[in-house]
């Protein structure tokens, strides 16, 4: 598919128009200068005075036409992003519009493509917009369908009970510590994740590196007193390590971090089963960890086989009830909609089965479709549901979570692929991540440490956002862990500095 793009000068709309085409077209081009062939061409009017006015005609190969226009109040804005953001949507209003005439589709996210749309919700709450008029911004603005507003205002409200003071978190931190190790890397993964056999030298001097980086930012945060509101051991898989190893990171992060009887939840994903030991389990007890993730991903053998997940079925709900009869009472489970072969029929088993076990909290992931093509494309054997089915079994999913009294509570999407698609956790009573939360929703910091962990700093006043990321690979970890430690203590002494100076 390719299309013309016409009447807009500034390159800012690019990227924009293309993420939004993506939605409806796998493969899709789009252009701002003629090309030789085109299959839609479609032109823009746009005028700005006090009124942002935009019309769009869009006009496909036979002929056909669409039209739309929008007219919106331009909002005084303090920068020319900010009012260039307001055109933006406008147009993206115009484009959507005329696309979902032309292909019949509509795009229950409407003109959204950022990953997280709860935080529009929370934000017109914190404004104390009433509900029924921020639900119509939804609406008239972002073209956001009833139904997802529902979803939206649904999580927003249960995340409100979970963490009743999470718009005054901003001057608490949360930590992700990466581990990036697992037993052999997934045919799908695109986390940081080294095969651990083999590689103990490099385990060893990564872990090094790790405590290095707990105990500095332990001192921080003790010296400054922040605290902390939840820590998550991620990856990679944290359990990928041994018992010991294990063992001497918790001693490090009660040791080195403030306060740590008082952190509100403490995670550690045990994804793949078969890393899984009665004596590992033992050193989670011992240190108190809170919650862990056993991650099934499905219960369909030759789809674990085709991904690379070196694990049996059996072993999942084996180690399942390992963890369970050795006291662990808050258990996430993973699954996946989407993956090679599968379809309703597995993922109706796959419910099947996780209803024997009833984890405390169900994450329903969809595989990125284009991520999911390129692996089709790579091999024949592998078949990937199409966007009907896979829209079927996300809707198998919100009926099983709604009557087993499961309670979606945060959800984010993928940016850029078909289908338009998104990833939810839903959770038992009292049982949601509070982590999951803070990650999804950015009212606090989150700081990263270990391999490929990513840090979200969060100017406690202004909410601007300051990404740093941790060198994915464990050799180049090694090599520069401490300049890595200085650099995002630096941006912390500036966030919450700046705080006092204003305070
Ligand atoms: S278990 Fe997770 S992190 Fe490890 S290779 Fe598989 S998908 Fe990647």
């Amino acid at each position: 598919m390719r299309i013309l793009i016409k009447g807009l000068e500034d390159e800012r709309f690019h990227r924009p128009l293309q993420l939004i085409a993506n939605l409806f077209f796998e493969e899709c081009e789009i252009a701002f200068n003629p090309l030789d062939q085109n299959d839609l061409v479609i032109d823009f009017t746009v005028s700005v005075s006090e009124t942002i006015n935009v019309s769009g005609v869009l006009t496909d190969s036979k002929g056909r036409i669409e039209f739309a226009a929008y007219e919106k109040a331009l909002i005084p804005a303090a920068s020319d992003k900010e009012y260039f953001k307001q055109v933006k949507h406008a147009v993206a209003h115009v484009y959507l519009t005329v696309l979902q005439d032309w292909t019949g589709m509509t795009q229950k996210w409407g003109i959204l493509t950022g990953i997280r749309p709860t935080k529009l919700l929370h934000r017109q709450m914190q404004k104390q917009t009433p509900t029924a008029a921020a639900h119509q911004q939804l609406k008239d603005e972002y073209l956001i369908t009833d139904e997802k507003i529902q979803l939206m205002q649904q999580i927003v409200d249960r995340q409100l009970t979970v963490v009743p003071d999470l718009y005054e978190l901003q001057n608490e931190v949360s930590i992700y510590i990466g581990i990036p190790f697992c037993p052999t890397k997934c045919a799908y993964c695109t986390f940081p994740a080294y095969a651990i056999n083999g590689r103990q030298g490099s385990v060893d001097s990564f872990l090094g590196g790790l405590h290095y980086e707990m105990q500095k930012m332990g001192e921080w945060l003790k010296e400054n007193n922040v605290k902390i509101t939840t820590v998550y051991y991620g990856g990679g898989t944290p359990t990928s390590i041994s018992a010991e190893e294990m063992d001497m990171l918790y001693e490090e992060m009660y040791e080195s971090f403030p306060d740590v009887e008082n952190i509100r939840e403490i995670t550690v994903e045990a994804g793949r089963p078969d890393t899984i030991t009665p004596e590992k389990l033992e050193v989670l007890k011992k240190w108190k960890i809170d919650r862990i993730s056993i991650n099934p991903q499905s219960y369909t053998q030759e789809t674990l086989k085709a991904i690379g997940r070196h694990h049996t079925v059996e072993e999942t709900i084996d180690k399942f009830h390992l963890a369970r009869s050795m006291g662990m009472n808050n258990i996430n489970m993973d699954l996946i909609i989407g993956l090679p072969g599968e379809g309703v029929s597995e993922f109706a088993n796959s419910l099947q089965e996780t209803e024997k076990l009833m984890p405390e909290s169900l994450t329903v992931h969809t595989l990125s479709f284009k991520r999911a093509s390129e692996m089709t494309r790579n091999k024949e054997k592998y078949k990937v549901a199409d966007r009907v089915e896979i829209e079927k079994m996300m809707n198998m999913a919100e009926e099983w979570t709604k009557e087993h009294n499961y309670t979606p509570y945060y959800l984010y999407r993928q940016k850029n692929i078909l289908g338009n698609l998104e990833n939810v956790g839903y959770a038992l009573p009292n049982q949601d991540s509070i982590y999951n939360i803070m990650i999804m929703e950015e009212q606090q910091t989150i700081i990263g440490l270990g391999c490929g962990a990513a840090s979200k700093f969060i100017h406690p006043q202004t909410g601007k956002i300051t990404h740093f990321a941790n060198p994915k690979d464990p050799k180049t970890y090694n090599d520069s862990f401490e300049k890595y430690t200085e650099d995002k203590l630096k941006i912390l002494n500036e966030l919450f500095d700046k705080e006092e100076s204003l305070a």
